[in-house]
């Protein structure tokens, strides 16, 4: 099924949902809403399939995905819960939350889903068309962003068709996203010691060095240069230069604005948007006005750096 050159977009409603259900259970590639962004949804139980995700993505086979399940008690055929992994699930899910946690071999995940690591990333998803649909399939279901491999994460159906029409079975439109930064990672190891590996909407109270996943599987989200619009970023910008688009946020007025009222969850909403508006607009370089490193801020600047980073 993937392959054709035409992707559909069906409203995320209970028929969208249904035929959706049906291209997973064949095997296809179905773009879902989720709180976050939009994610490229396959059957996790594949290798065929998941292949299908890194190869419609371009992505790096290294660079492990996120599983996708309706709750605890399905994530625990798959990882083992400690008692600090289980009491961070609770507190947190449905909701932006990845837990990477030991991963129970031979519990049915495509070994590529991992990157053949011996942990698994597994997060249960609050968005309404999301739950729907693992809902309605037996199989958990691997989803990395809905974008080419190191471009801006897609946030509307629109941006996920700017970059995979034709490359995917379906769509399923559920409007544009609210947390708009990809979810808050922690790795819960099996001494109960707790490192965020990626910032995202949701802070738990630890800070990690960020380098925890780059020291493992150096994955490209991880890596320096990510979430990339094509043209030179600059941060920390009060003004624009004859020559550049600026994103404004609270005081800096910019050609668009993350958040008139500098509100950094307003921000984040709208923060791959402006990216993708800039990417298209006519000047050549992209200023950023500087955005306080506080709650999903961190998050924000951390997609921000690695948009500034030179591709490698
Ligand atoms: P994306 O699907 O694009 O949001 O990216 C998923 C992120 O989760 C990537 O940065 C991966 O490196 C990270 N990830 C997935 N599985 C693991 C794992 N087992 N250990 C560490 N990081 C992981
Ligand atoms: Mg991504």
């Amino acid at each position: 099924m993937s392959g054709k050159n035409v992707t559909e977009v069906v409203l995320a409603g209970p028929e969208g949902i249904a035929k959706a259900a049906r291209i997973l259970e064949s095997g296809g590639l179905v773009a879902v809403p989720t709180e976050t962004v939009y994610g490229l949804a396959a059957r996790a139980d594949s290798p065929e399939v998941v292949a299908r995700i890194y190869a419609a993505k371009g992505r790096p086979d290294f660079n492990p995905l996120i599983v996708h399940v309706r709750d605890v008690e399905q994530a625990a055929r798959y990882a083992a819960f400690s008692p600090a992994a289980l009491a961070l699930a609770q507190a947190h899910w449905p909701g932006p939350l990845t837990l990477v946690l030991p991963r129970r071999a031979e519990a049915g995940l495509a070994e590529a889903v991992t990157a053949g690591l011996p942990t698994v990333a597994l997060r249960a998803p609050a968005h309404p068309a999301m739950r729907a649909l693992l809902e309605a399939v037996d199989f958990p279901l691997a989803a990395p962003s809905a974008n080419r491999s190191g471009f801006i994460s897609p946030t509307t159906a629109k941006h996920v068709l700017a970059s995979l029409d034709g490359r995917i079975d379906l769509v399923l439109d559920g409007g544009p996203t609210t947390a708009g930064v990809e979810s808050t990672i922690v790795a819960v190891r099996y001494d109960g010691s707790v490192e965020e590996l990626r910032p995202g909407p949701l802070s738990i109270g630890v800070h990690g060095e960020g380098k925890g996943i780059a020291a493992r599987i150096e994955a490209p989200g991880q890596l320096a240069s990510h979430y990339a619009p094509g043209k030179p970023v600059r941060l920390e910008a009060s003004e624009a230069a004859p020559d550049e688009f600026l994103i404004g946020f609270g005081a800096v007025k910019g050609d668009v604005t993350l958040s008139a009222s500098a509100d950094v969850s307003e921000a984040a909403a709208r923060l791959y948007a402006c990216l993708h508006e800039a990417a298209r607009a006519p000047q050549p370089r992209i200023a950023v006005a500087p955005v306080p490193d506080d709650g999903v801020g961190r998050a924000i600047n951390d997609r921000l750096r690695r948009a500034a980073a030179p591709a490698a």
